[in-house]
């Protein structure tokens, strides 16, 4: 019976070699590892056009399909509209030398812990005294762990996205409330992973831009000994936003989690519509 000893060996070494696999896969998710560059990442532009920074930096999940399919296709909205655009992961640009010539910053599927405390007050006294910040899918997770960023930026605390239909095909609504300048059709389809947050962010003072019939999607997030995560955001469910904090503006996409995505042309004039917003362009 020697070999029925040796299997079972092997099962048990395997059995801990995936328990410790999934604890890492599970805490980068939630917590990332943090890394941070404190060094001044400077950069000299020789225009006076509007700038758009991209941040793509992430210590957290990384959506990196969706991120390298973002950052062309934003360059291209800036190119097109004349706008200069800077892509970077380094948050050694979070000082208030370069945030300042940013008209707006944009974070890219950003996840995790990805600023000292330092540049976090940075970003927010550049966002309180008129700067523009867009969020893109995974910037709006629960893995940034910062109050003022969830609470006054995002507005809203994220629960959990769809575990057993991860992505889902669904119409896009244009809220009756937005002005003529987001000239999306008032009804699209898009696909995507969808984000459901604990309340709706108006609660915070935001006004919903873009929401899916949540009942039409199956919101069932459980996954082993996470069981409490089977319910939507009703029949108008949040997945773009706008907010005004202090003297700047912040929009927020819960769209975004596949490279395909960026392609879709509805997308791109909105997000094209949310820089120009966000930034007073
Ligand atoms: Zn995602």
């Amino acid at each position: 019976m020697k070999w029925v000893k040796r299997i079972g060996i092997a099962i048990i070494i395997i059995l801990i070699l995936l328990a410790i696999g999934l604890g890492i896969l599970m805490r980068k998710a939630k917590y990332g590892f943090a890394t941070y560059e404190t060094d001044a990442h400077e950069i000299t532009l020789d225009t006076d056009r509007p700038a758009i920074l991209i941040f793509s930096k992430t210590t957290g999940w990384r959506h990196s399909e969706a991120i390298d399919a973002a950052v062309p296709a934003i360059e291209q909205v800036c190119k097109e509209k004349g706008w200069f655009v800077y892509n970077t992961e380094d948050a050694g640009i979070f000082n208030n030398a370069q945030l300042e010539k940013f008209d707006v910053v944009i974070w890219n599927n950003s996840t995790g812990r990805v600023l000292t405390d330092e540049q976090r007050l940075t970003f927010q006294s550049y966002v309180e005294n008129g700067g523009g910040y867009l969020g893109i899918h995974g910037a709006g997770d629960f893995s940034h762990h910062w109050d003022w960023y969830k609470d006054e930026l995002i507005s809203a605390q994220f629960s959990h996205h769809p575990i057993k239909n991860q992505i889902q095909k669904a119409d896009v609504y244009l809220s009756a409330t937005a002005d003529s300048s987001w000239r999306t059709p008032p009804v699209w389809t898009h696909e995507d992973e969808w984000y459901i947050f604990d309340e709706s962010p108006t609660q915070k003072g935001a006004e919903i831009l873009y929401f899916i019939d949540g009942s039409k999607i199956d919101p069932d997030g459980n996954m082993l000994w996470i069981t409490d995560k089977d319910f939507g955001m009703g029949d108008q469910h949040p997945i773009a936003w706008t907010k005004g904090v202090g003297l700047g503006r912040s929009f927020y996409t819960s769209m975004g989690h596949t490279g395909a995505t960026f392609e879709n042309k509805n997308m791109i004039s909105m997000l094209t519509e949310a820089i120009s917003w966000t930034g007073r362009l």
